[in-house]
């Protein structure tokens, strides 16, 4: 039966961010999971070293989301937020809120990150032609920044590997750079920051008359390989966007609810940002609800009588689904009374001792992290930094020990990725980590 189930899903599935043919060399499907590990159809069992894509909290099959859907199903499953809401809705905007910057009153709801993005893209842009400067119309964003896989969110993100086919389709974008302190010829992190604020500020100084907003991801840019930000960096662009009257979207849809140690990552600078996503970890992992944060000031630029034609256009079919608000209000109930937030933040201390075991490793160049969130950056020569050929596929080939040895991740390119789910206790996290020092050992002693 599972050999079937294994020819069903080559014969009609097309998997997201997969070339196909890596995948029928390599199939699996998973059936179960529970805590923090996954079960495929054969019964092997697997750490989710990756959260099932940086989404889990509680783990798998945590009893109280269990209840809190079945629950809502006891009541409804699914109705509009067009021209009106619902209960689970609207206790969790409050909810939201509370937890989030002091200046963000107000939430819109999507399904996914990339929405959520594509929104703050899109009210940045109305904002400022209900506001009258509708010749501020382009957008700043970062070098390896990335948002999302949709045509506004690719536009405004720049991984050279997924973005650069899709080129003839973007808008046009200013582009700034976020400091890749191991990649830089001073490695020093503050005169990084400096010199990356300073070309942001040259930027702004030729172009903010025409600049709606300046998008870039929380404290650490993901996808392009756990590169977390020199401390005062995020700080300084908040000063700049301020100080050049341009908006400042900042996306926290993988580092938002308690991934990096705070509850929003831009915590660690104590930066108030005007426009939000967040999505991921928002119902602990179990049903697609996503958000876009917005000022009371941007908000009231949309609000007049319906003539005057400010309202916000936008909208998705299942946008504030019941189940899924009920989920994410539980899920942040348990934030509170599981203090995963203050968890995170202690065992990422442990995390960081465990990390350092790698360092001796001869192909391990930098160990990146914040929080629960961590990247292992390998390099054919750790002298020179220089990279292994790509056709060698090393992170890819690591990440298919690492899946036999029992944990799963995904790599991004050479950069071994862990992002944990954040209930996960520090045996767990041993565990997993000693199954990446063998991955690692195992497959770059054999390519070097
Ligand atoms: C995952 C991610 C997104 C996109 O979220 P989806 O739910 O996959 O659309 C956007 N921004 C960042 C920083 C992400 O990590």
């Amino acid at each position: 039966m599972n050999q079937s189930l294994i020819e069903k899903s080559k014969q009609h599935l097309w998997l997201p961010f997969t070339q196909m043919k890596d995948y029928d060399e390599h199939p699996l499907i998973i059936e179960s999971g529970e805590g923090i590990k996954l079960k495929d159809i054969d019964g092997k069992e697997y750490y989710d070293g990756f959260s099932s894509v940086w989404l889990n909290v509680h783990g798998h099959r945590k009893t109280e989301l269990d209840e809190a859907i079945k629950k809502q199903l006891g009541k409804i499953a699914h109705s509009t937020l067009l021209g009106m809401t619902n209960v689970p809705a609207t206790e969790l905007a409050e909810i939201l809120v509370k937890i989030s910057p002091e200046k963000l009153t107000r939430v819109f709801y999507s399904d996914s990150g990339a929405e959520a993005m594509e929104i703050a893209l899109k009210m940045a842009f109305q904002y400022w032609k209900n506001t009258g400067k509708p010749e501020k119309q382009k957008f700043i964003s970062m070098r390896n920044g990335y948002h999302g896989d949709t045509i506004g969110a690719v536009s405004v993100g720049s991984i050279e590997l997924f973005h650069h086919v899709y080129g003839p389709l973007m808008f046009d974008s200013f582009k700034a750079r976020v400091p890749y302190v191991y990649r830089s010829e001073s490695g020093d992190p503050d005169l990084c920051r400096d010199e990356s604020l300073e070309e942001l500020e040259k930027l702004l100084i030729e172009h903010h008359g025409e600049i709606a907003a300046l998008s870039i991801e929380s404290m650490v840019q993901g996808a392009s390989g756990m590169i977390v930000m020199p401390e005062g960096y995020l700080a300084g662009v908040r000063r700049l966007c301020t100080k050049y009257d341009v908006l400042m979207i900042v996306d926290e849809v993988a580092t938002g609810f308690g991934r990096t140690g705070k509850m929003f990552a831009c915590e660690h600078e104590n930066v108030q940002p005007d426009l939000m996503a967040a999505g991921k970890g928002i119902t602990g992992g179990y049903l697609p609800i996503a958000v876009t944060f917005a000022t009371e000031e941007i908000y009231k630029a949309f609000y007049d009588d319906y003539e005057k034609l400010k309202t916000f256009f936008h909208g998705h079919s299942y946008t504030g689904n019941q189940l899924g608000c009920a989920v994410a209000i539980e899920n942040l109930r348990l934030f509170e009374s599981e203090k995963i937030v203050e968890q995170v933040a202690e065992k990422s201390k442990a995390l960081h001792l465990l990390l350092q075991d790698l360092t001796s490793l001869p192909h391990v160049g930098d160990i990146r992290q914040l929080g629960f969130m961590c990247g292992i950056e390998l390099v054919q020569s750790k002298k020179t930094k220089r990279s292994f050929p790509p056709e060698q596929r090393v992170g890819y080939q690591v990440s298919l020990k690492m899946r036999e040895l029992g944990m799963l991740t995904r790599p991004l390119g050479d950069v071994a990725a862990f992002l944990p789910p954040l209930a996960s206790t520090t045996e767990e996290l041993e565990a997993m980590v000693s199954i990446m020092k063998e991955a690692i050992h195992e497959v770059t002693s054999r390519e070097s």
